[in-house]
């Protein structure tokens, strides 16, 4: 392999050095990957790869090797796929195309070495933890597959993830192996399976407990042990993926989910689906010529620069959760005030991750609510196998519910998700204050108070700190962590590590109205209502913010959120921020008539339980009105998200974040702004400024908008107006 120009890591070792050569007995070779420069996951960089060639230039003159095993250095560390940061270096196509067929090269040399390309040596992968992309890649193109059976194994090809598609072989192997449907239903979503379902799936050949993993894989190496491909049934191979029929039949299925999925947005499934149907039809050969002329131009597209971008930033936000250099300790022992709809979340969530937690309400049925909602939740997940029953059980046993402020001598953090009144609120950090041991965080889920006042009164204000979660708790990848006056860093930094803790990426975020997410939110959906007002109908802009990239129309989400909640949060915004956050009064003549959203089984929307107790849909409440205004979509987008964008710029500007970048992946991760626009600040850079100027001007001036309150809105902020004027760009 020639890794002339290729990006090297600045900490790339001596070759040689990645890859350790064991040799347990004559005949068997194991190829331990070990790179010193990554001394935790490693990952499938040019040195390592670099490496591979080398060891495997080596053993083919080994006339006496019969049984090669590819293995990590311990059986839950192999490799975390291919390295992300040199995918974002890649900026032309010329060195996309070496580094894919490089890759592509090297795997097929290995596949040549091997039993099943035709060459003398049996060669098994014998790996664990996460194997997902390109070490996922290098495992096909070995014989056999043993795979770790354990929790923490997933296998798998992520890349679309990335906005790319596997470029070293999996889009071509995997579909051989498992049969088109069930390759097409992995590379399309990207997801990762655990160990039964791989096995199931015929992803891999046969799973072995870790400890047994390397034995088990040397035995099938050396032909000790019989272990049979996991194939497809020849004639589904036969019905299904050589019939060029039914490929067409399974290609217009998959293209018409992709499409309902992506809205066209997202090259990288539709590339990977054609890649994929085609694969056993193909010769191997020219199947990887295929993929490699496929990814090429994914790898150096903006949508794939969008969605490395928030993988770094969002990697990035994992250095919150240090201090002093090191990782802050980690929180073992909380407690949670209030079970309601967040209160509830956060205490399961936190017995999920391992923290001992007490729940305390004054209301019983809320608590024994939330406890019967964990035992539900874990059931389930025993069921889909993400958890083992002794871990189940556990995870039940670390919550527990009180309605008494005791047992907490020893609890080092307690966050309140009571009521949203600031004298409660203070009350009750303050009686916890008085009882918790001295260095305790005391926490608020407020979303619209702040938390200098909050902490005002409480003895150390240097504890008090915001960790806003989003709705549902479960669901929702992002926490603001919101930094009073007095917050101290070493407080910031624990919640931080906290919501890492939790599965969550933290942002931390100034003490303002709204914080960041929620004050952007807010003008984006009072746009919305106020188009619903103007006469355009609610499918109708969902449909256009839908076609923007938004996983939700703001007309739902709004009914979603609760029009109550809604208001309550647009009134606050109103009285910090002043005439150009003034919300329509549209929803509360809704809210006069009981119509209160999703919740109430109407809103903006009219909706009716299914058979399994769901809302559905059910059409327009009458109540909006007949909707015949037409609008065009880009001018229903302009409106909306411009006014999302114009605030984001002001956040921007006052520093309520720290950087572009981790605005953009706040607006990502708390509201689901298109992930492929790579987030609010992106997409001003990719129309323009002095374009997003020339259409903030125009609306301010149309006469849609002639409240002169509602006008401020769209008065361009003064750093966009610098950004047009000097060609700069937010990120
Ligand atoms: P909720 O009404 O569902 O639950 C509040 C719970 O607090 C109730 O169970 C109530 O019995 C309990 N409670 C009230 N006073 C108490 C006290 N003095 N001591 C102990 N328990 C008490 O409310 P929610 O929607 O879960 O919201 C809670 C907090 O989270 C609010 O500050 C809200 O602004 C914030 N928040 C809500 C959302 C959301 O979408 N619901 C999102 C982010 C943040």
């Amino acid at each position: 392999m020639n890794v002339d120009g290729l990006p090297l890591p600045p900490n790339a070792p001596e070759p040689r050095t990645c890859w350790r050569i064991e040799r347990p007995r004559t005949g068997l070779v194991r190829l331990v990957l070990d790179p010193p420069h990554r001394p935790k996951l490693p990952l499938l960089d040019v040195p390592t790869l670099r490496d591979l060639d080398l060891a495997l230039a080596d053993l083919a003159d080994e006339r006496e090797l019969v049984g090669l095993v590819i293995t990590g250095r311990d059986p839950l560390t192999f490799a975390g796929g291919a390295d992300v940061e040199g995918i974002g270096s890649i900026t032309n196509d010329e060195l996309a195309r070496r580094v894919v067929a490089e890759g592509q090269e090297l795997f097929q040399r290995l596949h040549e070495l091997s039993k099943g390309g035709g060459g003398r040596v049996f060669v098994v992968a014998a790996v664990g933890g996460p194997v997902p992309g390109g070490a996922c890649e290098l495992s096909l193109a070995c014989d056999r597959i043993v795979l770790a059976n354990d929790p923490k194994t997933r296998i798998g090809l992520p890349e679309v993830k990335l906005g790319i598609v596997p470029g070293w072989g999996g889009t071509q192997r995997l579909p051989r192996r498992t049969g088109v449907p069930a390759a097409l239903d992995l590379i399309l979503t990207g997801k990762l399976v655990e160990p039964q379902k791989a096995l199931s799936l015929g992803i891999v050949d046969r799973l072995a407990q870790p400890a047994d993993l390397v034995r088990i894989a040397d035995e099938i190496a050396m032909g000790d042990r019989p272990c049979r491909r996991a194939r497809r049934s020849a004639w589904k191979r036969w019905f299904i993926d050589r019939n060029p029929v039914a490929g067409a039949v399974v290609a217009h299925q998959a293209y018409k989910s992709v499409w309902k999925r992506t809205r066209g947005h997202y090259p990288a499934p539709l590339a990977a689906l054609s890649l994929v149907v085609r694969a056993p039809r193909m010769r191997l050969g020219t199947g990887l010529h295929a993929e490699r002329d496929a990814v090429v131009p994914l790898v150096t597209s903006p949508v794939t620069k969008s969605l490395v971008g928030l993988f770094f930033a969002a990697e990035a936000a994992k250095k919150l959760g240090e201090f002093d250099g090191r990782k802050a300790p980690a929180i073992e022992r909380a407690a949670v005030v209030g079970a309601g709809t967040m209160g509830g979340g956060i205490a399961r969530r936190l017995a999920l991750s391992g923290v001992s937690v007490r729940l305390f309400d004054l209301q019983p049925a809320a608590l024994d609510a939330v406890k019967r909602e964990h035992a539900r939740d874990l059931k389930q997940r025993v069921r889909r196998r993400r958890l083992q029953q002794h871990e189940a059980d556990a995870a039940y046993d670390r919550l527990a519910i009180t309605r008494e402020v005791v047992g907490i001598a020893r609890t080092e953090f307690v966050i309140e998700a009571v009521a949203e009144r600031l004298d409660i609120k203070r009350q009750v950090l303050g009686d916890w204050a008085a009882r918790m041991p001295p260095g305790a965080i005391l926490a608020t889920n407020t979303s619209s108070l702040s938390i200098d006042a909050i902490a005002e009164g409480l003895a150390e204000p240097e504890r008090v700190v915001g960790m806003h979660f989003f709705n549902p708790v479960d669901r929702m990848p992002l926490v603001e962590v919101v930094r009073g006056t007095a917050t101290s860093d070493e407080t910031i930094a624990r919640t931080a590590r906290l919501a890492l803790d939790l599965g969550k990426t933290p942002v931390v975020t100034r003490d303002v109205a709204g914080f960041l997410v929620n004050r952007v939110l807010g003008p984006y959906l009072d746009e919305a209502v106020r188009l619903l007002e103007s006469g355009v109908g609610p499918e109708r802009i969902d449909d256009a913010l839908l076609d923007f990239g938004m996983p939700m129309g703001p007309c739902a989400l709004l009914d979603e959120i609760g029009l109550d909640i809604a208001q309550h949060a647009g009134a606050s915004l109103a009285a910090a921020y002043g005439p150009r956050m003034q919300t329509s009064t549209f929803l509360a003549r809704l809210l006069e008539h009981e119509f209160l959203g999703k919740k109430s089984g109407g809103g903006i929307y009219l909706y009716e339980s299914d058979a399994r107790g769901r809302r559905r849909k059910r059409g327009v409440n009458p109540r909006v009105g007949a909707g015949g205004r037409e609008l065009s979509h880009e001018d229903i987008v302009d409106r909306t998200v411009l006014a999302m964008a114009n605030e984001a710029v002001r956040a921007l500007e006052e520093g309520v974040v720290e950087d572009a970048a981790t605005l953009d992946l706040a607006t990502v991760f708390g509201m689901g702004f298109a992930p492929f626009r790579g987030g609010v600040l992106r997409f001003l850079d990719a129309l323009g400024p002095q374009r997003a100027v020339d259409r903030l001007r125009a609306i301010h001036g149309s006469p849609d908008v002639e409240q002169a309150t509602h006008r401020d809105r769209f008065a361009p902020a003064h750093l966009l107006l610098e950004h047009a004027r000097n060609g700069a760009q937010f990120r």
